[in-house]
């Protein structure tokens, strides 16, 4: 299927890994130009390089910084240019009893999950409008809809930038410009190897354990794949999906037990 977004310029932040460079493996699929960040040079070469590789005809553009400082935003959006979609993304806020949290620890997380996705929609919002063409995708969490007690900062931030989203997505869908939260439930990716180490201590079982425990208990048996996640955003991201705004998609194997 061709989403009729060949030669579009895409900034998919936090793309070395996980879910970001699944996205940004989908979108080069389709034939768009991707700028993709990470913290780590290393290995945000070696994931550009492979989709260079795969893709020939596609630009590939990498920026190594922390996308949740103003430098780090900055530097990605001057690489990238026109941005025509714009996957947000960064790392998670750890896990922790809320007791214990302090004002800069919240601070973080709002940083990083609300603002940072918040001030590049800003950066980028207006120019889409007036070329009637913009897809945001929001990478954030089934914690969304399904809080996890021990992911208080997760929850708190990812809500409030839902909230904000819900009205703005309304306002720029005049203009073909979307915005939407893709929330994903438990993906195989380093972040859910490290939640998994985390818990050896509390549940005496070991890394191996724990993660078969946790797909077993998945209505679809399994964790799912980056390269999943990658086709759904590159989907909303497409031509033909203009008229999908403000929703908040999980993609959890069915672990989200309500109808709706
Ligand atoms: P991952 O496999 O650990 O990959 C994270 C990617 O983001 C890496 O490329 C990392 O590279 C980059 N990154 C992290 N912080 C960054 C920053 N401040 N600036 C720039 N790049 C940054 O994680 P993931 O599983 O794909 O998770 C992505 C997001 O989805 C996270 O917010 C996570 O909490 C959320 N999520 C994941 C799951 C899941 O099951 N995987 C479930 C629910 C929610 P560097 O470290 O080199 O910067």
């Amino acid at each position: 299927m061709d989403l009729g977004i060949k030669g579009r310029r895409a900034l998919v932040c936090a793309s070395s890994k996980g879910l970001g460079r699944g996205c940004a493996e989908a979108l080069a699929a389709e034939g768009v130009h991707v700028t993709m960040t990470a913290r780590g040079g290393d290995v945000l070469a070696a994931a550009a390089a492979d989709i260079r590789k795969a893709y020939p005809g596609v630009e590939v553009t990498e920026v190594v910084g922390d996308i949740t400082t103003v430098e780090g935003r900055e530097a990605a959006l001057k690489a990238a240019g026109q941005i025509d979609i714009l996957i947000n993304n960064a790392g998670g806020p750890p896990p922790g009893d809320f007791r214990n949290w302090t004002r800069d620890d919240w601070i973080k997380a709002i940083d990083a999950n609300m603002l940072t996705p918040i001030e590049l929609i800003k950066a980028t919002v207006d120019g889409m409008m007036e070329r009637k063409f913009g897809r945001i995708v929001n990478i954030t969490s089934a914690a969304v809809k399904a809080p996890i007690d021990v992911l208080g900062l997760s929850n708190g931030a990812r809500s409030g930038l839902t909230g904000f989203i819900a009205g703005l997505s309304r306002k720029t869908v005049r203009a073909n410009v979307t915005i939407n939260g893709l929330l994903p439930g438990p993906f195989y990716t380093d972040r859910l190897k490290g939640v998994a180490a985390g818990q050896v201590k509390a549940t005496g079982l070991s890394v191996d354990e724990i993660l078969a425990k946790r797909a077993a208990e998945n209505p679809s048996g399994r964790f799912g794949h980056p390269d999943e996640f990658g086709q759904a955003c590159a989907w909303l991201c497409g031509a033909k999906s203009g008229f999908i705004t403000g929703q908040n998609i999980v993609l959890d194997g069915g672990a989200f037990p309500g109808t709706m």
